[in-house]
């Protein structure tokens, strides 16, 4: 099978953006899709790859969001696209709970291999994020026979009635589409840009606060599960203090609480490991994953000890398409290639030159009157920056707003987050080539001026 013919690795602006023809399709998607359905930037794509989206018009756009944090690999990976064909054509559908094979098997193999801790492992496969998180949270109730569930603040798991319920912010996720379900629980997360008695008492207190809260207010001994993301996404790429982590994990053990792992975003080589909560030696009982999963095919999983997993009665866990046999095999291009490019070494690198040059930006806006840096964070290739108004911490969402649009405009994919809507996010593919990856950066910095 011949490869198509490799994207040009360049920033190319031919129309403006959004051009003609996607401004066209748009105006289909209007009529045709729901309002709902938002679009972050409505460039049309044709082809992508590398750390290029390329769109209907011809521009070819800097990614600097990977669909978000899925196409780890990069798009259409050559050894995804090779292994998802052949599978293509050889079957596409049996239902694993039918007439099983060999993808699901395999692939549940490697996430029990590559996910933290040499215990005993087992591996359930489901569509989405959100499935895979309701699913842990069954498997943690039939596990402990508890009903409550602790969740944190900023924390975000899903868009299912349950995962909205999971879910901190509001809008968008949750205005008006209540009720959600009970027994849900929401603590405080060491955030420490936001800590109120500062940064270096942020893990402790945190940490104290929220143990104090399930045993005063929940009772520990009715708690099923603690949810949690090693550094959180959509709340805006927040790296609880260190310590609260494994402060967190020990006190679920001496609980008997199941601690697990959201790393749906985290997950994959994204931040230099593959998996966030590496970084402070926490093994989770339960680790929820998806998005960099499969390089972009719909694939998610729970993967944690097997006293646990096995708790679910047979036939409890499941779903028609969970575990689709394409989805596997692109799963197993896309870990093949993890391993064989060393991403987690990319998103190292990835990490050393945002940081490095978002600190300088940051430095060159400290006076600004306009708009102001508050604080990089992140690792790997999962970093942000979050904008706050100049003379304090208040949050800036509105100059956040105009440098991703900025950015947009000239051809630079960025996307935004966090509870206060202040938050750039920068999660480029970790195959992203270094000249964009400096270009991207420029851009960026470039917008900071124009605000
Ligand atoms: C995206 C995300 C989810 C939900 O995944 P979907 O595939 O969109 O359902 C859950 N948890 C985290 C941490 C996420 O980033």
């Amino acid at each position: 099978m011949s490869a198509a013919t490799p994207l040009p690795q360049e920033r190319r602006l031919v129309t403006a953006i959004p051009g003609p023809k996607s401004q066209e399709l748009q105006s289909r998607k209007l009529g045709a899709v729901p309002a709902g359905v938002g679009t972050t930037l409505p460039v049309y794509v044709s082809r992508a790859g590398g750390g290029v989206l390329e769109d209907v018009d011809g521009n070819s756009l800097i990614d600097f969001g990977s669909g978000i944090a899925v196409t780890n690999v990069g798009n259409s990976a050559a050894a995804v696209v090779a292994r998802a064909t052949e599978q293509l054509a050889a079957f596409t559908h049996t239902c694993f709970m039918v007439t099983p094979y060999e993808g699901y098997v395999a692939v549940a193999e490697q996430l029990n291999e590559l996910t933290p801790g040499d215990h005993d492992k087992r591996t359930a496969l489901f569509n989405s994020g959100a499935e895979a998180v309701e699913n842990a949270v069954k498997i943690a109730r039939a596990y402990t026979k508890r009903t409550a569930v602790v969740v944190f603040d900023h924390g975000y798991h899903g868009r299912t009635n349950l995962t909205m319920g999971l879910t901190a912010k509001n809008m968008p996720y949750k205005q008006g589409f209540g009720p959600f379900a009970p027994e849900i629980y929401r603590v405080p997360v060491a955030y420490p840009y936001r800590w109120l008695t500062g940064a270096e008492n942020c893990a402790a207190e945190a940490a104290a606060q929220a143990i104090e809260i399930i045993n005063k207010q929940i009772g520990a001994e009715n708690v099923a599960a603690v949810i949690i993301e090693p550094i959180q996404g959509e709340g805006g790429f927040i790296e609880p203090a260190k310590g609260f982590l494994p402060a967190i994990a020990e006190f679920a053990k001496a609980n008997g609480i199941v601690f697990v792992a959201d790393e749906i975003q985290t997950g994959f080589c994204r931040t230099g490991q593959w998996f966030a909560c590496e970084d402070e030696g926490v093994v989770p009982d339960l680790i929820t994953t998806a998005k960099g999963i499969a390089g972009g095919l719909p694939l998610a999983a729970v993967t944690g000890r097997a006293e646990i997993m096995d708790a679910a009665h047979s036939g409890g866990l499941g779903g028609t398409y969970g575990g689709n046999p394409v989805a596997c095999a692109a799963a197993l291009g896309a870990i093949e290639t993890m391993k064989s490019e060393d991403l987690n070494s990319k998103a190292r690198r990835i990490g050393e030159v945002m940081l490095a040059r978002l600190r300088e930006i940051q430095e060159k806006f400290a006076d600004s009157d306009r708009v102001r840096i508050g604080e990089v964070r992140g690792r790997g290739a999962m970093i942000a920056v979050e904008l706050v108004k100049p003379g304090g911490k208040e949050p800036d969402p509105e100059a956040t707003a105009a440098v991703a649009k900025a950015c947009h405009a000239e051809g630079l994919v960025v996307l935004t987050a966090g509870t206060y809507g202040n938050v750039l996010r920068f999660l480029p593919p970790l195959v992203i080539p270094e000249h964009l990856l400096a270009e991207g950066l420029d851009i960026l910095e470039s917008a900071f001026a124009g605000v």
